[in-house]
């Protein structure tokens, strides 16, 4: 669960990426003094035709089932159709968040919304986790951290997507364990003295090479994901989230609510359909147009990648060696 205004308030209002940028497929971002000052290169992702990621896995992992939703919906419906298998990790039970008659109702619910809102994004595979929303900072991180890299051996994850480990200023305990869970499962998966029994089992070490890391506060963004052609589906995956999300129905709540005190919006128009997407579009997810018009685009996500780690030595020895 995630409050709008709060992340609205964090990557923009920061300033850790100002406005401008036009066309360029670089920018460069600075900020800090001192022994704190750092300069960012800002790569904008745009999309990609043809099937560039096929055979590769892509882990989408979040402790509740809004967070990929908001945060990164586009930029996985993106990898998907340029390849990727997707697969989801649902970390937290969520347990503590949205519409239900009690507790066990709107555990129920949100399972059922997760489940959609996988299925909206092309995703094939749904992991549920388990543990105790709201109470994830109670829970061993050592077992976490397990069960994630059996996941990323088994089904050999190439790339995460996760809340940022290095975000400022996270409040909410399931966003920061998870991302330091994942964070060093996705290196030790690929080391070979980690968990020696799974190679017992018939696994093998597998590093997960790439990550894209988002968070809802401030953070070293270095990749600005255009997801212009994915916003009507990122859209409509929001909607799935009736029972927690900042889209879900509530357009079609708003319009009723108008229409018993005798006034209406235009924009939701004359059905709950055509009003829960407008509400999810204009309000609920206003800050990818704003993040996009900054850069140039039409709608963007915001994120801190890292790349493969390509040693040099491979690529220094076929242009220095010499015949013996
Ligand atoms: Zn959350």
């Amino acid at each position: 669960m995630i409050g709008r205004r709060e992340f609205l308030g964090g990557s923009v209002a920061a300033g850790f990426l100002g406005g401008g940028g036009g066309q360029s497929q670089r920018e460069l971002q600075a900020g800090g003094t001192g022994s704190t000052s750092y300069t960012v290169e800002v790569t904008i992702e745009r999309p990609q035709s043809g099937q560039p990621h096929k055979g590769k896995v892509l882990a989408a992992i979040q402790p509740h089932c809004d967070d990929v939703a908001i945060f990164a919906g586009g930029t996985v419906l993106k990898l998907i159709n340029e390849g990727y298998r997707g697969v989801l990790i649902q970390m937290s039970n969520d347990s503590m968040a949205g519409r239900g008659s009690s507790i066990g109702d709107i555990v129920l619910k949100n399972e059922r919304d997760t489940k959609e809102v996988a299925r909206r994004m092309g995703i094939t595979e749904t992991y549920f986790f388990n543990y105790p929303n709201h109470y994830m900072d109670g829970w061993p991180i050592l077992e976490m951290r397990a069960r994630l890299v059996f996941l990323f051996r088994l089904l050999k994850v190439d790339t995460v997507l996760v809340y940022d480990p290095s975000s400022l200023y996270e409040r909410d305990p399931d966003h920061y364990v998870t991302a330091r869970a994942v964070e060093w499962a996705a290196a030790i998966a690929g080391f070979e003295w980690d968990y020696q029994e799974h190679f017992k089992a018939g696994l093998e070490p597998h590093p997960v090479r790439e990550r894209y890391y988002f968070a809802r506060g401030p953070e070293l963004v270095n990749r600005v994901v255009d997801i212009s052609p994915y916003m009507d589906q990122k859209v409509y995956v929001n909607m799935a989230l009736v029972t927690q999300g900042p889209g879900g129905d509530n357009g079609a709540r708003l319009r009723r609510k108008l229409a018993s005190e005798g006034r209406e919006l235009p924009l939701l128009g004359d059905t709950d359909e055509t009003a829960n997407r407008e509400y999810t579009k204009t309000f609920a997810l206003e800050y990818d147009r704003i993040r996009g018009q900054a850069h140039g685009l039409e709608y963007a996500e915001y994120f801190h990648y890292i790349p493969p780690d390509e040693s040099d030595v491979p690529d220094y020895v076929r242009k220095h060696e010499v015949a013996t």
